[in-house]
């Protein structure tokens, strides 16, 4: 059945932002800019994946490289100078069936002509059920969090990609002896990164290798420790205990997007599809950037980059269809707009 409810016009945005990484954050600038007066939902991990990384070298305009917090709260505070508004909140139901677009963030509603989405990605875990159980506990998916507490011990780090070299690396500064564990003999990494692990004496290589189980105990305090690794062999099947203090997992990422199954077109991974060069998605009004939306880059830089195209495809498509509620959208009438109720239709 069709209703009608009434907002006010302020309480429409014109544009809110999901996710708070750098695709998001220069969103935010770009719309800010634009007199769009954004709302970042920061979400669960404010300023996203970079909070997690030590050094960032690869961003340009900072030749020495800069800490991934600190380069977060520059872009922060810069969306922010520009009138954006940042939330600490995340976004747990969205609908896009009708507009304004509805976002909820738990009890609370927006409304918004336009959402960029920029939710980003996560690391992936190897789905073994030890993992779970020592996760914390000396399984972690992030060197950089946790290193400091495997001082003196010795870890694994899985995976033969750039993440489980950097992290590798990052670890020797720590740890007694690092083994990175791959499942074949050739490495995704790009020849930079293995190349700088190669030549890192402090590193061990343990290749045709998986993790089938991680091995753990309590120790005198009661607390969970893990103690070493069933490992398998690829080629062989031939499986083997081996004695550790950490597993670091680093294979990967999965896109944010659970939010949006059933709503927006998306890959077989779960990345959001985007037209062309454009941040469109399949929904007028609704445009995504950064990871969320790329399985290929994933870059700070490609994110900003991409955050950018989605701020000016937004204000580009809010001039061109001027919201006149319980129509469609349309450039004929531009003044309705204007009027303090507008009917919004369920
Ligand atoms: P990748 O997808 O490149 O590599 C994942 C690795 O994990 C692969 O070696 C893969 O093995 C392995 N893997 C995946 N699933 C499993 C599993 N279930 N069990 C065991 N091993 C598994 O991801 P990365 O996170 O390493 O890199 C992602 C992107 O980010 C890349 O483009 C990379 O260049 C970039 N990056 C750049 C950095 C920099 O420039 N400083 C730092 C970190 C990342 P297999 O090869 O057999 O599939």
């Amino acid at each position: 059945m069709k209703h009608t409810t009434h907002l006010k016009r302020h309480e429409v945005h014109p544009v809110l932002i999901i996710g708070s990484g750098p695709a998001g954050f220069t969103a935010a600038i770009y719309a800010g800019r634009a007199n769009l007066h954004p709302i970042v939902f920061e979400g669960e991990q404010p300023g996203g994946q970079l909070t997690i990384t030590t050094e960032v070298e690869n961003y340009p305009g900072f030749e020495q490289g800069i800490p991934g917090p600190e380069l977060m709260d520059i872009l922060r505070k810069q969306a922010c100078r520009f009138g954006t508004t940042c939330k600490y909140e995340t976004i747990t139901a969205v609908d896009f069936s009708k507009r304004p677009f509805t976002l909820h963030a738990g009890e609370q509603v927006y409304y918004a002509d336009s959402v960029i989405i920029s939710t980003g990605a996560r690391a992936k875990l190897l789905n073994i059920p030890s993992e779970q159980l020592y996760m914390g506990f000396g399984v972690s998916a992030c060197a950089t969090c946790d290193g400091f507490f495997f001082r003196n011990q010795d870890v694994l780090v899985v995976g033969g990609g750039d993440t489980a070299m950097e992290e590798a690396n990052y670890l020797t500064r720590f740890c007694s002896s690092v083994t990175i564990v791959h499942r074949r003999d050739a490495f995704r990494a790009s020849k930079i990164m293995l190349d700088r692990a190669k030549e890192n004496p402090k590193l061990k290589w343990s290749t045709n290798q998986e993790i089938i189980e991680v091995l753990g105990a309590t120790n005198d305090q009661g607390h969970k420790i893990v103690t070493g690794a069933i490992l398998r062999n690829t080629v062989t099947g031939k499986t083997e205990a081996i004695k550790t203090n950490g597993i670091f997992v680093a294979i990967g990422h999965s896109p944010n997007t659970e939010l949006f199954r059933g709503l927006l077109d998306m890959n077989d991974h779960g990345y959001l599809e985007t037209k062309g060069k454009t941040s469109f998605t399949n929904i007028a009004g609704v445009f995504a950037c950064g990871d969320c939306q790329d399985h290929v880059y994933r870059q700070a830089v490609t994110a900003a980059g991409t955050g950018c195209i989605a701020a000016i495809d937004a204000e580009r498509w809010l001039a061109a269809n001027p919201m006149i509620y319980g129509y469609e959208p349309t450039n004929d009438v531009t003044d309705i707009i204007m009027e303090e109720e507008i009917p919004r239709h369920a």
